[in-house]
């Protein structure tokens, strides 16, 4: 059988069940993901050492003649070592390999090959460790030239990796290229073929550059392309005009027991003016945590009920919806407002208000005439998702406007790729009443010294938030689980405090009661793992501890951190680590100085890429982004200015239409 794109793994050789069971876990299924599964970086080894012109350490390739080979077992450590002696004509080398004792049976005295490994310094004398090796280098991988390092997961070689890819290769010279002649160029771009072969095995760093600057080309203007379509094709719906209704808005911001912020009052007033257009909105509302993203959700709500439109208010999680729900009943106690969660439904007989979850989009659920939708921290709210509520949406099946909400700062750059289609309202001020939260990064021998101030400050009646990484304690050791900690502080620690446990294995039911039982101050600890992260709101929790902090990402420690401190008391969070390394310390000690959701948005995506910090948000969009460097403005232009050309006249283009639809479904399929 011959080898195609869409060939399972198992069709190359040396890839065996197991081989194509761990692949599946970095997501490599097809041939195909193969040849799109991208190098991490690179190491030069294209430069042969003279064995006497060798560096004191790090990686060198060398070649040389096999003098003597051989494996022994070395008693006291019970490993299998292998060592051989070799030379050049210019001096000769040990080299070692650790519990390999075939590789004396590999290679025979007198063969010249090809080495490529560490160089270590040892009591005798410098030695080459593990090192790889090939004999010819007609069609070398792995030695003597630039050699591409990918992502491993357990029980796959970059060796084994690199074959597989090899023997993949060939197939790119049936690939078309999808990228119009005139774009390629108008933006000095190499073939798509070339792009491929150069990004898995580089003939120089120069030919590697231009290789990723074509594959990144294709990931920035395929989402800006996409984001034109779907531009051009709302604009061609039709949504309801809701006019601003002006006394009872103003009324509604009188009766506030606080004063709106600059920046509420600017986004509101442009979400206001979105809705009166016949248009559909498409705006995300990015606030920090705790800027007052619920009372403007409020204002477009009771906007949109007052025209006599439905409108819905949808969260990820029954927490959520539960507690946007008791807010909106207080903030707007003559509106009828519903609920619906797969596990609660109140009904309001006549209301135009519908908060809940997901299920608000289950198929026996429609509208009659849906104005508004405001999705609460959720990125991106699906187009077929979108397209859903329009069909629920009555006879006349009107588009709803869109409000999407997120307190996840988003960086410029990634906004402008990933979210290029919507128009942006920032909430960058904090109520005035708000105090900087006091971060810390305690080391470990102050613990008990920490526990001793969170006794004070919760017998003075506050609350605290305890996060741990993990549920239940696992194999990985010294990692801080709900299960362990909420024992080890009930007993040990704090036993005259009610301490609650909550993760998101516990029932939705139960979910809510601990929360609510936590809102009413019956718990006065609650630990949790990450379940708690986007926009709970317990007005009284002062303390929020994060144990193992090193394992989340600064917008996600923001994230906790915003728990806290809601109702203009002075609040606290305490970050615990196990790690050492200074890295992760830099890191944790950004949280600990900077109060800045969008700075600290902007440092984590410089430290840690794009996927690390969308780790726990959903966008499809990222999943296509394997290569662009999100600083990359000029090319992100470039790409755009491409896509916004080449639209019009995608009919012209077969290749590109195609592989456009295909952009959509890969990203609707998330
Ligand atoms: P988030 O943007 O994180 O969703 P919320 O909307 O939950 O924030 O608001 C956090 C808290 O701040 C709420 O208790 C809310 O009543 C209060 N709040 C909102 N706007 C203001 C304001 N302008 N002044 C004072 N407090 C405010
Ligand atoms: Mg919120």
């Amino acid at each position: 059988m011959s080898l195609t794109y869409s060939s399972p793994l198992t069709a190359l050789t040396g890839v065996g069940p197991t081989a194509a069971l761990r692949l599946k876990k970095l997501g490599l299924k097809q041939v195909k993901d193969l040849l799109f599964y991208f190098p991490e970086r690179y190491e030069d080894f294209s430069k042969i050492y003279p064995l006497n012109m060798l560096p004191s350490e790090g990686h060198v390739t060398i070649k040389a003649k096999v003098e003597l080979i051989r494996s022994r077992r070395s008693w006291h450590r019970r490993m299998q070592i292998t060592e051989a002696l070799v030379n050049d004509d210019t001096g000769s080398l040990k080299l070692i390999w650790f519990n390999q004792p075939y590789i004396a049976e590999q290679l025979k005295p007198g063969e010249e090959i090809f080495f490529s490994g560490n160089i270590k310094n040892t009591k005798l004398g410098s030695v080459l460790a593990n090192p790889l090796f090939e004999k010819r280098l007609t069609d070398n991988l792995h030695t003597a030239r630039i050699i591409p390092l990918y992502a491993l997961t357990a029980g796959i070689t970059e060796k084994q990796l690199r074959w597989w890819i090899k023997q993949s290769l060939p197939l790119i010279t049936r690939l078309p290229d999808w990228l119009p002649e005139e774009l390629l160029v108008e933006n000095k771009l190499i073939p798509l073929k070339e792009a491929l072969t150069q990004i898995h095995y580089p003939d120089s760093w120069t030919s590697l550059n231009l290789a990723q600057i074509r594959l990144r080309f294709n990931e920035l203007f395929l989402i800006q392309l996409y984001v034109q379509k779907n531009k051009a094709e709302l604009t061609q719906q039709a949504a309801p005009c809701l006019a601003f209704k002006e006394v009872e808005i103003k009324d509604f911001v009188a009766s506030l027991p606080f004063i709106l912020t600059t920046d509420q009052k600017k986004v509101t007033w442009q979400i206001l003016k979105d809705l009166a257009k016949p248009l559909p909105m498409q705006r995300l509302l990015e606030g920090d945590v705790g800027s007052g993203k619920t009372v403007v959700a409020a204002i477009a709500l009771l906007n949109t009920a007052l025209n006599g439109y439905q409108a819905l208010f949808m969260a990820p999680t029954e927490i959520l919806a539960e507690q946007h729900y008791k807010t909106l009943k207080t903030l707007l106690p003559t509106q009828k407002i519903s609920l619906l969660t797969h596990s609660k439904k109140i009904i309001a007989e006549g209301g135009e208000i519908f908060v809940g979850t997901h299920a608000l989009l289950q198929k026996n659920i429609s509208f009659n005439n849906l104005g508004l939708a405001i999705i609460d921290e959720q990125h991106r709210f699906g187009v077929l998702q979108r397209k859903a509520l329009r069909e629920k949406n009555g006879p006349k099946k009107l588009l709803p406007h869109l409000l999407s909400m997120t307190a996840t700062p988003i960086p410029r750059s990634l906004a402008l790729t990933v979210y290029g289609d919507l128009a942006l309202s920032l909430l960058k001020e904090k109520p005035k009443s708000r105090k900087t939260i006091i971060t810390r990064l305690v080391a470990e021998e102050k613990r008990v010294a920490a526990y001793q101030f969170i006794r004070e400050k919760i017998k003075a009646g506050g609350q605290m938030f305890v996060i741990c990484p993990l549920i239940a304690e696992s194999d990985k050791l010294g990692v801080k689980s709900v299960e362990k900690e909420t024992q080890f502080l009930t007993q040990e620690i704090f036993p005259e405090f009610t301490i609650a446990k909550i993760h998101g294995k516990l029932k939705p039911q139960e979910k809510s009661k601990i929360m609510a039982d936590f809102q009413a101050k019956k718990i006065q600890i609650l630990v949790s793992t990450s379940v708690i992260e986007v926009g709970v709101d317990i007005p009284a929790a002062n303390i929020i501890m994060i144990e193992g902090s090193e394992r989340f990402g600064l917008a996600q420690l923001h994230q906790f951190r915003g728990r806290v401190g809601r109702s203009g008391q002075q609040a606290y969070c305490l970050l615990f680590t196990n790690s050492a390394q200074d890295k992760t310390r830099a890191r944790l000690n950004a949280l600990v100085k900077c109060a800045d959701g969008f700075q600290l948005a902007e440092i984590d995506l410089a430290s840690r890429g794009p996927g690390a910090f969308f780790g726990t948000l959903q966008s499809g969009y990222l999943e296509t982004i394997k290569l662009t460097n999100l600083n990359d403005q000029l090319l992100i232009t470039k790409a755009q200015e491409a896509a916004k050309n080449i639209f019009p006249l995608l009919d012209k283009y077969p290749l590109l239409n195609k592989k456009i639809q295909q952009f959509a479904l890969q990203i609707h399929l998330e």
